[in-house]
């Protein structure tokens, strides 16, 4: 083997170690639940570290979403300093320590995952990974079947396994912090604070790469992204998220693995689309998944849409709800993955409706017809949970309706679960010409004034489209558009 390029991290055997007067880490801006478990092991007589994301955000001086711990405690021994601790995962076991909504998650130090140089990956056809579909999971790689005794021996021969490309099935012993490091993805998160004097220890040269905004895999690159190819998407989120650049090493791989990700299974890139697409940074996320060549690896329809309609309406569409969708974050906003998908496939939905007869273009029937089809194409690659893609078909059965309000039948879409998600629908549409501007304000008023001015509003509408069926809703100006349920140019 070459000796690797000088841009490759590899881990080192001691930790630089960074003393608290040396980095900007400060307990002020770590949360007080964090701290008391970081103390209590301590005092315990164990290590206790803050690891990942968090002090990569604290060095950078964001607020960190979430704090994990990561110690040399065995998960029954954290379950045991703590009552309000319950047990998660089956053969590698996390503590979750619960403070009312928080919960902070206690990971046993895990042992390396990395292969020897030349291990061959071992084959293993017959595991079953799925996991459940939207379950939170901060570390992914690896609970499979139980085993009763944590350190003890796992019930099947080989502690880990991988499959024909690399992946990671397996990975269930337990470590010590260096080793701890080798299953972290990139150095930025692979830092650790120690709750004993208050310093981080680095093998990664990490603090470096926060400082240059660097986003560096630990190890080669190659054989990290083939252990588990959602790296590749984590690589584009923090690129997205923190506006880090992928190191160029880091990044050369991503072209030739990324069509291993359709070998990851559905429920995790479901989970990982959330995070890419309701974290905050949706609208960068698109772009980087877009310029990596990584859009297509999960949402294929979606990619396939907007190459073959480059600039399109639907593209700004989708581009202007996924920027409203971070305001609405950054907000504090409850977001939901129904609109997300919504805005995500309506290029695919579109483009089924428009490959039928005009004239059948806005019957339910065919609206129906094309989400069903347009969900179930994404289903190859990504799963999307019957909730969240029944709420998708009644957002465009809802178009019409709202399109073509029929007088007091109007006051009564207002009382649809999914009103408000088709509203916001029809709001953008009619920014981009795909749906009438005169309707959109139509609903906007609706909503904003009394019931006994919403009666009169209905009331005149009836009387209005009794006259003409094709009148725009009262007391607006302008001729009807064609309306569209489907995106044509406009
Ligand atoms: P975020 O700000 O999104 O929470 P994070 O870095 O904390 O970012 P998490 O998904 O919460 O990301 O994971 C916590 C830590 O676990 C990571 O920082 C990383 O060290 C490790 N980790 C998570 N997923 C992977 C993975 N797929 N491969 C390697 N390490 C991972
Ligand atoms: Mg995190």
């Amino acid at each position: 083997m070459n000796s690797p390029p000088a841009s490759l991290a590899t881990p080192s055997a001691d930790p630089r170690i960074i003393a608290r007067s040396e980095h900007n880490v400060s307990r002020a801006h770590i949360s007080p639940n964090a701290l008391r478990v970081l103390y209590r092991l301590r005092d315990g007589g164990f290590q206790a570290f803050l690891v990942g994301g968090c002090v990569r955000d604290l060095l950078l001086g964001i607020e960190p979403k979430d704090f994990d711990v990561a110690t040399d405690a065995l998960p029954e021994q954290v379950k045991r300093l703590f009552r309000n601790c319950r047990l998660v995962g089956r053969r590698f076991r996390l503590a979750h320590v619960f403070f009312g909504r928080e919960i902070i998650e206690v990971a046993t130090f895990r042992a390396a995952t990395a292969p020897e140089p030349g291990e061959e990956p071992i084959p293993v056809a017959d595991l079953d990974d799925e996991r459940v579909p939207g379950l939170e999971e901060s570390e992914p790689v690896a609970e499979e079947a139980a085993t009763a005794d944590p350190r003890g021996l796992p019930d099947d021969d080989s502690e880990r396994a991988f499959d024909a490309s690399g992946r990671i099935l397996r990975d269930n012993i337990y470590g010590t912090i260096d080793a701890d490091v080798w299953r972290r993805d990139f150095t930025c998160n692979s830092l650790y604070y120690n709750i004993a004097d208050f310093s981080i220890w680095d093998y990664v040269n990490g603090v470096a790469d926060v400082s240059a905004r660097t986003l560096r895999l630990i190890g080669d690159p190659e054989t990290r992204f083939r252990e588990d190819p959602v790296r590749m998407l984590r690589a584009a989120r923090f690129e997205a998220k923190l506006g880090f650049s992928i190191d160029p090493a880091t990044a050369a791989p991503i072209g030739k693995l990324r069509e291993l990700l359709a070998g990851v299974p559905q429920a995790r890139l479901f989970d990982e689309t959330l995070k890419l697409f309701l974290g905050g940074y949706g609208a960068a996320s698109f772009r980087v998944l877009r310029a990596r060549g990584l859009l297509g690896s999960i949402l294929p329809t979606v990619d396939a849409y907007l190459s073959a309609h480059p600039g399109s309406l639907v593209e700004k569409l989708l581009v202007r709800g996924l920027e409203n969708t971070d305001g609405r974050v950054q907000a504090d906003k409850p977001v939901t993955p129904t609109f997300l998908f919504a805005l995500l496939l309506y290029g695919p939905i579109a483009a089924i409706i428009e490959a039928t007869p005009p004239e059948r273009w806005h019957e339910l029937a065919t609206i129906l017809d094309a989400c069903d089809q347009a969900v179930r194409e994404a289903q190859a690659r990504i799963s999307i949970p019957k909730r969240f893609s029944l709420g998708v078909r009644e957002m465009f059965a809802l178009q019409p309706r709202l399109e073509h309000p029929r007088g007091r039948r109007a006051l009564r879409s207002l009382e649809h679960p999914r009103f408000r998600a088709a509203y916001d629908l029809l709001l953008l549409r009619s920014e981009f010409g795909m749906a009438s501007k005169a309707t959109a304000d139509w609903w906007t008023r609706l909503q904003e004034v009394s019931a006994e001015e919403r009666n009169t509003m209905a009331e005149a509408l009836a009387s209005a489209t009794a006259r003409d069926p094709e009148a725009p809703p009262p007391a607006r100006r302008g001729r009807r558009r064609r309306r569209s349920g489907s995106a044509r140019r406009g």
